[in-house]
Formats: structure tokens, C-alpha cells, sequence
């Protein structure tokens, strides 16, 4: 589909291909499941503040619903595209079917840069591209959630247009808001957390002591901050973080909380931060440590600097971010890959926990949150690392299989309709 192409869906749809191919599915749901299953393309008009219309554009895409309602993150960034956002919505199918949730995927995105508005056009936007993909979601249909460029207030908003909308309070139409609408408790740092629990399990599968342990996390922003808090607070050394404006580097390691302070006080980006050497991305990637995370976009390990990479863990936090020829170059180096799909998961886990508590009513304490985090996530890397030594395929390979097949068996069972 002419639409859709572009590197970031050709990169989903050529891992798709490969565990199709390795699983041996049905020919019939290859061809369906390469495809979204709805697709949404908006043009939003938007007052700015100083009295002109601006038009930006934004998608909702739907991947597959034959597990339950989609799921998937809104991102706000210049890049969006409909083919970037279909990738993402099809990582999310199999994300959600690997940890066992009821869930289908989607994504959501809008083509902006939310530091160049103002709050109230930030407002404005938001409402507005809402109120635009208002037929497709909903709690029992589509729930959106943040990613990219978009944070609980953000949520808010949408949760305030659809309300408003149906005519009464619906909390359970998108997750990631703020606690005072039925936000979860632990829902911030849950991907975080989630990256950290299945690289302290991985870490034991390979008899990594945690405290000798250096990482080094791309991205810090909900999930490279906050992954690289817990690291610490599990007690290894994070040596190099970075973001869009580049990176600090020790090799005795970064203070973590005294860098999150100065983070928020200083217009949370690192571009004037000295408390390590200056670093570029590039060369945060190519770091020596025991764990690398991006943590940012996607296609940041590339057949251009994989073989310069020199970790024994590759966690990825952000979606998509090794290309199918780094993945072979890292997986013949002998790291250890835990995949996007399983290691980035945290984030859909607590966000059905908020779906689940908003659904009901009544809500959960953060000890509650966090041992079902750990307890699903866990079981989840097991299984994936079990598979993975018994048919003798990669985890991510491991991982996509897993998902795939479980998405399959629901096509299967409920048949082709009409
Ligand atoms: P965010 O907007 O909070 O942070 C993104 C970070 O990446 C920022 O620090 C930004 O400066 C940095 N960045 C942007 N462009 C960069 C570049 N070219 N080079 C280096 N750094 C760059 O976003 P987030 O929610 O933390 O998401 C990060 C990744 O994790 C994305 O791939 C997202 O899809 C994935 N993810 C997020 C969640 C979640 O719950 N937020 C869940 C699962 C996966």
C-alpha cells in the first residue's frame, strides 16, 4: 500500500515476514496482518495566539482488533507519518498479545512540535485532533495513551473533549492522565520500570552482577529518565544519558538524582549540562558498557554503527530502534537483545491496570502496581527466553512468534467475517 510506505513500516513488516515465515502462518492472515486494519488521516485547523490558522496533520491507525479494544500512544513530533504510525500501531498488536493483555494495537500522531506552541495552542490542538479521531475511539473501542511528545496533560485534555462529547465523565477513554481523573498510581514510570525489571532478569540469565554493571540509555524523556533512575536505584552505574540536544558521559558514573534536578530546573533538556563529558549520540551508542537502552526514536542502530557497538544487554526502550542488518550484526557479536516488543511493555501493562481500575471504579496502591508490573513482565521474558533457547531463535525472534501466533489463533477462532 502506497500509503503507508516508509522505512519505519518496512522495518515492522519485514520482521512480521521473517517469524510468518519461521512459524509457517496461514498465507491468508500473512496478507491481513501486514495491513492496518483502519486507518484515520486528519487535518487539523488550530487558532494560534496570534490570531492566524495553522494546519497540522494527524492519524489514528487501528492494526488489529481481534483480541479486544486497540491500544496504542499519540505522538507529537514534526516527523509523523501514516507509514510510521501503522508501524508502531502493528508493534503494539504484538506487544499487547505477548504480555497476555486483551488488547489490540494502534498509534496515533500528529505532525508538530509541541516546544514550538504555546500552552494554550498545545490546548487547542489537542482538543481539536481529538474531537477529530472521536469516532474511532473509545474505552471499549480504541484508548489512547501518551508517547513522544505527548504527557499526561496532554491526556487530560482528551479525556475532557470525549467527555464532553458523550455528555459524562469517561476516564476509561485514554490512559497515562494525571491521578486526579483516574490516572494510575506507577503509570509514569512504568515503562522505566518495566526495562529495568527484564534487564535485572536478563542480567541473571547471563550471571551479570548488577552492582558491577555500567548502562548507558539514549533519550531522556519518560522512558530514558526514568529508566535511568531505577538502574541506579537497583544500583548500577549510569555512565551516559542524552537526549535530542546530545549527551554527558562519566565512567565512574552520573548522579542520577542530582542530574534529575538539574534536569528540571534547567528547561528539562541536556544541552547545558556538565555534569559529565559532552558526548553526541552517536557516540553514547558506541560507549562501552554492560547495557545499552535507547530510548528515543526508532532506527538509531544501523548497519553504520552496529558493528561499533559494545554492550553485552541491548534494552530497547524505544520502539524500533535497531534495523533488521544491526539486529544480525549485534546478534552474531553475541549481545543479547531483549526486543522492543517484550522490553518496552511496562508502559501497555500499567496502562490496562489504569484502563482495568478506571473500568471499575477502584483503584490500586503503588505496591500493587508494581508487583503486577513485575509479575506479568517477568513471566513474559521467561516465556520469551524459553521459547527462544528451545527453537533455537533470537528473543526478538522469539517474541514476534509469541505475539504473532496468539493474534493468529484469535483470526482463526473467529473466522472471516461475513
Ligand atoms: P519523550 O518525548 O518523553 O522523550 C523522548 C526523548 O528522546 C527526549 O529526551 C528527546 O530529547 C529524545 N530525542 C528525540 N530525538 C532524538 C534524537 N534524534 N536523538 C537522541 N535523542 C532524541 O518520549 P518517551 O515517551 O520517553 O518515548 C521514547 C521512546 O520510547 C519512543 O520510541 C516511544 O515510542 C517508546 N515508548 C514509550 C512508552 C511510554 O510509555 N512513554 C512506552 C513504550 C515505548
Amino acid at each position: 500500500m502506497r500509503e503507508l510506505d516508509n522505512h519505519t513500516f518496512r522495518l515492522a513488516v519485514a520482521q512480521f515476514d521473517q517469524a510468518a515465515e519461521r512459524m509457517n502462518l496461514d498465507p491468508n492472515l500473512r496478507e491481513r496482518l501486514k495491513l492496518p486494519e483502519r486507518s484515520l488521516l486528519v487535518n487539523v485547523p488550530v487558532r494560534m495566539d496570534d490570531g492566524t490558522v495553522k494546519m497540522f496533520a494527524g492519524y489514528r491507525v487501528q492494526h488489529d482488533s481481534s483480541r479486544g479494544p486497540s491500544k496504542g500512544g499519540i505522538r507529537y513530533h514534526p516527523e509523523v507519518s501514516l507509514g510510521e504510525v501503522a508501524a508502531l500501531a502493528m508493534w503494539m498488536t504484538w506487544k499487547c498479545a505477548l504480555a497476555g493483555l486483551p488488547y489490540g494495537g494502534a498509534k496515533g500522531g500528529v505532525q508538530v512540535n509541541p516546544k514550538q506552541l504555546s500552552h494554550a495552542e498545545l490546548q487547542r490542538l489537542t482538543r481539536r485532533y481529538a474531537a477529530a479521531i472521536f469516532p474511532l475511539i473509545g474505552p471499549d473501542k480504541d484508548v489512547p495513551a501518551p508517547d513522544v511528545g505527548t504527557d499526561p496533560q496532554i491526556m487530560a485534555w482528551m479525556m475532557d473533549t470525549y467527555s464532553m462529547q458523550v455528555g459524562y465523565v469517561v476516564p476509561g477513554v485514554v490512559t497515562g492522565k494525571p491521578l486526579s481523573i483516574g490516572g494510575s498510581l506507577g503509570r509514569e514510570e512504568a515503562t522505566g520500570r518495566g526495562v529495568v525489571d527484564v534487564t535485572l532478569e536478563a542480567m541473571r540469565h547471563l550471571k551479570l552482577d548488577v552492582q558491577k554493571a555500567t548502562v548507558a540509555i539514549q533519550g531522556f524523556g519518560n522512558v530514558g529518565a526514568n529508566t535511568a533512575r531505577i538502574m541506579a536505584e537497583a544500583g548500577a552505574k549510569v555512565v551516559a544519558v542524552s537526549d535530542v540536544s546530545g549527551g554527558i558521559y562519566n565512567a565512574k558514573g552520573l548522579n542520577i538524582p542530582e542530574l534529575l534536578t538539574w534536569y528540571r530546573a534547567n528547561g528539562q533538556t541536556l544541552g547545558s549540562c556538565t555534569m559529565g563529558d559532552r558526548i553526541t549520540n552517536e557516540e553514547l551508542l558506541t560507549k562501552d558498557c554492560t547495557v545499552l537502552v535507547p530510548a528515543a526514536l526508532s532506527e538509531q542502530i544501523t548497519e553504520a554503527n552496529a558493528t561499533k557497538i559494545s554492550c553485552r544487554i541491548l534494552a530497547e526502550g524505544a520502539n524500533g530502534p535497531t534495523t533488521l542488518e544491526a539486529d544480525q550484526i549485534l546478534t552474531d557479536k553475541g549481545v543479547f537483545i531483549i526486543p522492543d516488543i517484550l522490553a518496552n511493555s511496562g508502559g501497555v501493562i500499567v496502562s490496562y491496570f489504569e484502563w482495568v481500575q478506571d473500568m471499575q471504579r477502584f483503584f490500586w496502591n503503588s505496591l500493587d502496581i508494581r508487583d503486577r508490573l513485575h509479575e506479568i513482565i517477568t513471566a513474559a521474558f521467561h516465556r520469551t527466553l524459553e521459547f527462544s533457547r528451545q527453537r533455537g531463535v533470537t528473543m526478538r525472534m522469539a517474541a514476534l512468534i509469541s505475539g504473532i501466533d496468539k493474534v493468529a489463533q484469535a483470526h482463526l477462532v473467529r473466522g472471516l467475517y461475513p
